[in-house]
């Protein structure tokens, strides 16, 4: 397979029109000194921060249950619990099997559409850095098209007539109106869903365990405090923590069976 058929249609447009041109033609009418110059490569940065974020995400198994995990005879009879009978493993602590995979998943938290991929144990990290880059990508761009929707507001409300279907000025106004919008509610969204992630990961809850106890507060028995909390997923090297990557000494605390 692929890697072109993994990323739904939907995400490659989205990733374009997040990158568009916009952009680039701002900073170069209106501005043209060092300072531009260093915003785009801060920008493009980013962008390629998202990108990687994104394929690692994607990419990235979330943590598989190993070969007889839990068949041996000296195990705890506490772990052997659950089994899947879809997989025939017997499931770890805060493992579930995903209907969508159609595998058993270490510490699932849950399967996202966007990335066709399970969000678990080994990539939970990759998927806030998307969340966290993606966030940082819309609001620049609603940020440097806010002058862009305030002319065709003011266009809009001074023209009195409705231009033929056709007319080029007429569809760019519309085309800024309809991404400035579609910025503005995908920051509105996204910032609601990074906060409920990021409340999550403070607290060691899953998506999964949140919506068991529907959403009602609770004390997660996971919780070894904020620090650790954040280390299994961000991994014990803090340097690394903007990065998309574990490397040798990155690795998150603990293996994602035993908790
Ligand atoms: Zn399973
Ligand atoms: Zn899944």
């Amino acid at each position: 397979m692929v890697i072109n058929d993994l990323i739904p249609s939907d995400i490659k447009y989205f990733v374009f029109c997040l990158n568009n041109n916009r952009f680039l033609i701002f900073v170069f009418e209106f501005l043209e000194d060092n300072r531009v110059i260093a915003l785009l490569i801060i920008y493009n940065i980013i962008f390629a921060m998202l990108l990687w974020a994104f394929f690692q995400t994607m990419t990235t198994d979330p943590g598989q249950v190993p070969v007889f995990w839990g068949f041996h005879l000296g195990d705890n009879e506490n772990k052997r619990r659950r089994y899947c009978l879809m997989c025939n493993v017997f499931k770890p602590e805060r493992c579930h099997h995903c209907s969508a995979c159609n595998r058993c998943v270490l510490n699932m938290d849950h399967h996202c559409p966007w990335i066709n991929n399970c969000v678990g144990f080994w990539n939970r990290k990759y998927f806030l850095l998307l969340l966290v880059y993606v966030l940082i990508i819309v609001y620049t761009t609603v940020v440097f098209m806010a002058y862009d929707f305030y002319q065709v507001v003011v266009w809009g409300f001074n023209y009195k007539y409705l231009p033929a279907k056709n007319n080029a000025e007429f569809r760019n106004k519309i085309f800024i109106l309809a991404a400035f919008l579609m910025d503005v509610i995908v920051c509105v969204l996204m910032t609601a869903f990074l906060r409920f992630h990021i409340k999550l990961a403070s607290e060691n809850k899953t998506t999964i365990e949140n919506l068991d106890k529907q959403g009602k507060p609770f004390k997660s028995i996971y919780d070894i405090g904020l620090d650790n909390n954040w280390k299994q997923i961000f991994g014990m090297n803090p340097w690394l923590y903007a990065f998309p990557i574990f490397c040798g000494s990155g690795k998150p605390m603990g293996d994602g069976i035993y908790w």
